[in-house]
């Protein structure tokens, strides 16, 4: 078999092999490091993992791509499993109110947060949010991502703009290098006009929006901010139970500000992944273990939230809940697409090892998209979705914090991105 991409003499490669499943517990540490390592691609795909030289299988030819791993550290692609990739304008200003000491809630309250953002995408043309959602999955790709989760809910109500902040979404995912998979978050927000109301708009989420979504098949999953003040708990199971009826597989965002038991719910619902959980109680971290719910943790925005609290991360290792790590790439709670950041933030602020976070965005975050079976690990047979990053080791990776490490970005077999030397 004749390769058309070798890297060679890697200093630290983390093929994360193993099972094609979220890792938990003890396990969430397996990153399948092998020194001195060799990879080798023909097309799409990835034909040998080991350590040292090629078997005599596999030819190398004039046009085989042949890279040097020496003093590098080699991944699978990185995975940012919960992101709101497409939206328009931002959110600048309200960095002096947060640092008058307004809350997220109380932001929102008066009308800004959230809203101003459903305006300025409502407002924006198709291709203006292209562009900038482009600009962003760039700068992603650029830190060695290779899949990028986006979600909708920025229509609040308005159901013209979710079609089209995913419709930004899924053409993005046909003509760029990242791949895209949306997610419908029609129940983001409550609209202004439901207030007194919102179960009428659980209903027409329920009965218009979601059958919608799913007979034109737009999204894979759906996901409700369960929050208070937003979604209660029983109007989220309404709403992820009507959309699992139609084949969208449920996501929650759970107990992010208040615990109001939404891990719970997730277990529940039999959610494939709950976001947030800074407030999930002991009863729902050890119901998610039991039914396999992935905890995406998004250190980023307790960081730019600055309320002191962060999700118990090692309670959730110990009970066995697979956790992942992204972004939450957004206009509000967390305006930064650097999913390296957000490794380093795992590692210092939830006190995650390097190769539990490692885990956390290949793998697990591969889990929480149901692409295990594609993404997320280097072995025989998957992807070719590889990020190079010029560091040693891991631990320097996530040590050296606030820079990109990344030195190319190989997607499906195609080198996509190199760094300027
Ligand atoms: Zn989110």
């Amino acid at each position: 078999m004749k390769a058309t991409l070798i890297i060679e003499n890697i200093d630290s490669l983390i093929t994360i092999r193993g099972e094609n499943k979220a890792r938990a517990g003890l396990e969430q540490r397996e990153n399948g490091l092998i020194n001195n390592g060799i990879i080798a691609v023909k097309d799409d795909k990835i034909i040998y993992v080991g350590e040292g030289s090629l078997p005599d299988n596999i030819e190398v030819g004039e046009n085989t791509i042949i890279l040097n791993g020496e003093g590098k550290t080699v991944t699978p692609g990185l995975i940012d499993s919960h992101t709101h990739l497409v939206h328009g304008g931002s959110r600048e200003h309200e960095l002096s109110m947060k640092l008058k000491g307004k809350d997220y809630l109380e932001i929102l309250a008066a009308g800004g947060g959230i809203h101003s953002t459903a305006k300025a995408t409502s407002n924006a043309s198709f291709d203006e949010l292209y562009k900038k959602a482009e600009k962003s999955l760039n700068t992603m790709l650029s830190f060695g991502v290779t899949t990028v989760e986006a979600k909708s809910g920025y229509g609040i109500g308005d159901f013209d703009t979710e079609l089209k902040q995913i419709e930004v979404a899924n053409k993005l995912n046909q003509n760029k290098q990242v791949d895209i998979v949306s997610t419908f978050m029609g129940a983001h927000a409550v609209p202004e006009k439901y207030k007194n109301n919102s179960d009428l708009f659980v209903d027409k989420l329920i009965n218009e929006m979601i059958p919608y979504i799913a007979e034109k098949k737009l999204a894979k999953f759906n996901d409700v901010f369960c929050e208070e003040g937003v979604f209660t708990v029983e109007q989220s199971r309404k709403i992820l139970k009507a959309g699992k009826a139609h084949g969208l597989i449920p996501k929650v965002h759970a107990d992010e500000i208040v615990s109001l038991g939404g891990a719970e719910l997730a277990a529940e619902v039999e959610c494939i992944s709950a976001e947030h959980l800074i407030g999930a109680s002991d009863q729902g971290i050890k119901a998610m273990a039991q039914k396999g719910v992935i905890a995406v943790l998004l250190p980023g925005t307790s960081f730019n939230l600055q309320k002191g609290t962060v999700a118990r991360a090692r309670k959730m290792i110990e009970e066995n809940v697979p956790v992942a790590i992204s972004t939450d790439y957004n206009p509000g709670s967390c305006p930064s697409e650097n999913i390296q950041l957000m490794m380093t933030l795992a590692s210092l602020s939830l006190k995650l090892v390097p190769e539990e976070v490692i885990v956390g965005v290949t793998i697990n975050a591969a889990a929480a998209l149901g692409l295990e079976n594609q993404i997320g690990s280097l072995e025989v047979g998957k992807k070719a979705d590889i990020a190079i990053f010029d560091v040693p080791n891991l631990d320097y990776m996530i040590y050296h914090f606030g820079i990109n490490h990344t030195d190319k970005v190989i997607k499906n077999g195609q080198l996509v991105y190199e760094k300027n030397q």
